[in-house]
């Protein structure tokens, strides 16, 4: 794998794509630093080897130049992240950002105006990102967040360093984090999935099958499984055209081997709010006018010793509806067994969207193993999908 030490960046200018597509509020000041920070080691180690920076990112879909998209808006936080200056360029094409460019010196710091301003960007045009090409010598990309995409300066930018093109550290560590679960990871495996919906999540299910000892099933996919199974689901939410899928996927995880464990209590709730009246029932015997909306403590005993005997952990999806305070506590419980394993020992990979923003809502983000960065291109790599991104940069 072509990383930042396969270069020696002294006297280089490094053109990296990051994703800086951070929140901004009301006044354009930027509410979560965490894709900014999150890029600084790569920014740092290239800067104390002696070379120079260019950085290019997105921000937000913008449709054609529009202010509140500009990545101005983002310099002062830029520059005290990475305590140095940068030198904004206020157009990402044109005569004078290549005259920018040409002149940065050692240890200087450049950045580009939002790529998205040009439709050409997201149509992975050639010319342009032949032209951002010219900007730099070694092109760089760490930005996980959109390596599912092939945009110009995510992936067709790669041609043009045939071989001058190496990942960031941080999207180093996106692959290595999803190889140590889904390629050398060390058994027990478990895979906790949760989400609302089987249909969004099924593609994961049918390529991990064949990487896990056991596969935690939560959250609203799991009342389609027991009214596949014969279950009373009250009012809870289900897919009846992804029943017979469901049994399918249990029929193929006894034939691999893969122990199944879907809750067997639930936080029933005769509404879908938080002020609803609750009670713990059976899975499979939710009255009418009722809806699971969280995990059981019968469930969460099982959970918790899945959890604590894996090698291996891989989360995605909560399992209650998390956003409500009163159908929190399976989410968090399980992010706290997961903590506790990796305590003592187990990796463990949080990845895709909301389980994510789960962790962070209870501050548990510590207590992981590693946190993805990227929601979508963590999803399609855990369907098993090669991302032109990462294959731009692997392949000679
Ligand atoms: P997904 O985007 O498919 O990963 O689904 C995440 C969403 O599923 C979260 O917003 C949860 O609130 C929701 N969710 C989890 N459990 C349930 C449930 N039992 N009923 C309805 N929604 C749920």
């Amino acid at each position: 794998m072509k990383t930042l030490d396969t270069f020696d960046f002294k006297n280089k200018k490094a053109i990296i794509r990051v994703d800086f597509n951070v929140p901004l509020d009301e006044n354009f000041k930027v509410t979560d630093a965490t894709r900014i920070e999150a890029a600084k080691p790569t920014i740092d180690k290239i800067l104390n080897e002696g070379g120079s920076v260019i950085l290019m990112s997105h921000l937000g879909r913008p449709k054609g130049k529009e202010d509140k998209y500009s990545l101005k808006h983002i310099i002062s936080k830029l520059e005290e992240v990475l305590e140095r200056n940068v030198i904004f360029a206020e157009d990402c094409m044109g005569d004078e950002t290549a005259i920018i460019c040409q002149n940065l010196q050692e240890g200087q710091i450049v950045l580009l105006e939002n790529l998205r301003f040009y439709a050409e960007e997201e149509a992975g045009n050639e010319d342009f990102a032949k032209k951002l090409a010219s900007y730099g010598d070694i092109y760089v990309n760490d930005a996980f967040g959109t390596a599912h995409r092939a945009h110009a300066s995510t992936t067709i930018i790669a041609k043009f360093f045939p071989t001058h093109k190496c990942f960031g550290f941080l999207l180093a560590k996106e692959i290595e984090s999803i190889n140590k679960v889904l390629k050398d990871s060390q058994k027990p495996v478990t895979a906790i999935l949760g989400g609302s919906k089987v249909s969004s999540k099924i593609t994961i299910i049918e390529n991990i099958l064949d990487k896990v000892d056991h596969m935690i099933i939560g959250g609203g996919m799991t009342y389609t499984f027991i009214k596949a199974l014969g279950g009373f689901i009250g009012d809870s939410i289900c897919e009846d055209d992804k029943m017979e899928l469901a049994l399918e996927i249990l029929e193929q995880a006894k034939a691999k081997n893969v122990q199944i464990h879907i809750p067997v209590d639930v936080i029933a709730a005769d509404s879908f709010s938080n002020d609803a009246k609750t009670q713990i029932v059976e899975v499979n015997k939710i009255p009418d006018g009722w809806q699971g909306l969280d995990a059981g403590p019968k469930s969460l005993e099982i959970f918790e010793e899945v959890i604590l005997k894996s090698k291996t952990i891989l989360w995605n999806g909560p399992v209650g509806v998390f956003e409500m305070p009163s159908f929190e506590n399976g989410t968090l419980r399980v992010g706290q067994f997961i903590g506790q394993a990796s305590k003592n020992g187990a990796f463990s990979l949080v990845g895709g969207g909301d389980s994510v923003s789960a962790v962070k809502q209870f501050k548990l983000e510590d207590e992981m193993s590693y946190v993805s960065t990227g929601g979508g291109a963590m999803l399609e790599m855990l369907e098993g999908k090669t991302l032109p991104g990462i294959q731009a940069i692997l392949e000679d």
